[in-house]
């Protein structure tokens, strides 16, 4: 019986129909694993501590008045809506809080409250990530409020200003931070092993953030242990933090194309534009790519639109981890990459175009039992060379990834200019 619903989920039709309704069913088997697993950790936590822990009025008036400041924070901030994929605000100002003052099984209610009230009011989202999310904040939470009890029987030293209780505080918050960070990164990679480690854990932005967070997180706590009704002073700051947060986010994710996570076509053109004023004022070398996966209309036919996203974000990946921090790159379209490298002649154009071409070629994106395997294809133009505007660049780009198609695909093709035959190339394949 395993079998046949294995096959059934795997038709052509069925996954059609099942993944629409299950999104969940289309991730790799590993990280719907690992989701499940951390939901069920998250399930068994919440009825061993509801189990154990004496519920009192006093803690649970604390974890409204908290839960209803991030509400607020919600409710301020819904109009700006919420960027896509992975996000980051600031509502560990009100569960870190929940994790320090309460015991355990609050802190791992609290990301149950504000999710439901996220997916309702601001985004709905997929529900699993909606879930996972609240799963792994809910035991990143509890792990801290097991610490911090452990060392601090009396949670109300801390607003009297016990230096101990503090200290136990900011350790609390930092394994709270690192634990989130460590569950979520994971799963992103996971969802995308071409991804490096670094790119999920490391980010200059990311970590001045979770020391913003720490520090709201023990004020608020310090605050909220001296009065509650001191949080109707923490929370105009918060919520100010939360906006111009979002709105940063949202600038950000308005440049970028959400399923490769490169530059969008405009964004992309408004780069390109900008260092090709600046190579024409400094005279330096510049060349554009054009990558064109090839065949990849018989990736979709075959495997199905999701495995043929996949390795849109595998070549994306690829093509970032080849390139320099300064060389521009971008989405146009389909499947179709553009890169912009300011400083590159025509040697170094080739070199970078067939080595991005060679990486590509040796990946691999697991699909049902196959693993699936693409070649792309490249036209390379050169400032100066091939024109001095972008479009000129473009269109000479586009040209040479025509030849290229032409001549087999798999290949790296620059056009052939006149009068210039010494300092240009032949068409050229490999
Ligand atoms: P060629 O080697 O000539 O480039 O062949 P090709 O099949 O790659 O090119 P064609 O233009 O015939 O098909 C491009 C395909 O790319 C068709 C379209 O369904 C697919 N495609 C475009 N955007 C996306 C996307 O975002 N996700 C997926 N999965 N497929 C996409
Ligand atoms: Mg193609
Ligand atoms: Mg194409």
């Amino acid at each position: 019986m395993a079998t046949t619903s294995h096959a059934s989920i795997k038709s052509r039709d069925g996954v059609s129909t099942l993944v629409d309704r299950w999104p969940l069913l289309g991730q790799r088997r590993p990280l719907v694993i690992y989701l499940c697993a951390i939901v069920a950790l998250d399930l068994v936590a919440i009825m061993v501590f509801a189990s154990a822990t004496e519920f009192r009025w006093r803690d649970v008036g604390t974890f409204a008045a908290l839960m209803a400041c991030g509400a607020v924070c919600i409710e301020a901030t819904r109009r700006l809506g919420m960027p896509a994929g992975v996000s980051r605000d600031l509502l560990s100002a009100w569960w870190l809080p929940v994790a320090l003052l309460l015991p355990p099984v609050y802190a791992l209610f609290a990301p149950i409250v504000l999710q439901v009230l996220l997916q309702v009011r601001v985004r709905a989202t997929v529900l699993h990530r909606r879930v996972f999310s609240s799963a792994a904040i809910g035991l990143a939470g509890c792990a801290a409020s097991m610490l911090f009890h452990w060392f601090v029987q009396d949670p109300l030293l801390l607003s009297r200003g016990s230096g101990l209780a503090i200290i136990y505080a900011v350790a609390a918050a930092l394994l709270f931070s690192l634990l989130n960070i460590a569950l979520i990164a994971i799963a992103a990679h996971m969802a995308n092993p071409d991804i490096t480690w670094r790119e999920v854990l490391w980010d200059r932005e990311s970590v001045l953030l979770d020391i913003v967070e720490l520090c709201l997180g023990v004020t608020v706590s310090i605050a909220c242990g001296l009065n509650l009704a001191l949080l109707l002073f923490a929370l105009p700051p918060v919520v100010l933090l939360q906006r111009s947060l979002l709105h940063a986010q949202l600038q950000a994710a308005a440049r970028t194309d959400a399923k490769t996570g490169l530059l969008n076509a405009a964004a992309w053109q408004r780069e390109a534009d900008t260092e090709i004023v600046r190579a024409r004022r400094t005279g330096d070398a510049l060349a554009l790519l054009i990558i064109d996966i090839d065949h990849f209309k018989r990736v979709n036919d075959a495997h199905g639109h999701l495995v043929g996203d996949q390795v849109l974000a595998g070549v994306a990946a690829t093509l970032r981890s080849q390139l320099r921090d300064y060389d521009v790159v971008g989405r146009f379209g389909g499947e179709e990459f553009v890169v912009l490298l300011p400083g590159a002649d025509v040697h170094e154009a080739r070199q970078v175009a067939e080595r991005l071409r060679t990486r590509i070629g040796h990946m691999a994106i697991p699909a049902d039992d196959a693993l699936v395997k693409v070649t792309i294809s490249a036209g390379v133009a050169l400032m100066s060379v091939h024109g001095d505007e972008l479009i000129d660049l473009l269109a000479a780009a586009d040209l040479a990834l025509y030849r290229a198609k032409e001549l087999g695909r798999d290949r790296v093709c620059i056009p052939a200019v006149q009068p210039q035959p010494r300092a240009l190339p032949e068409d050229t394949a490999s």
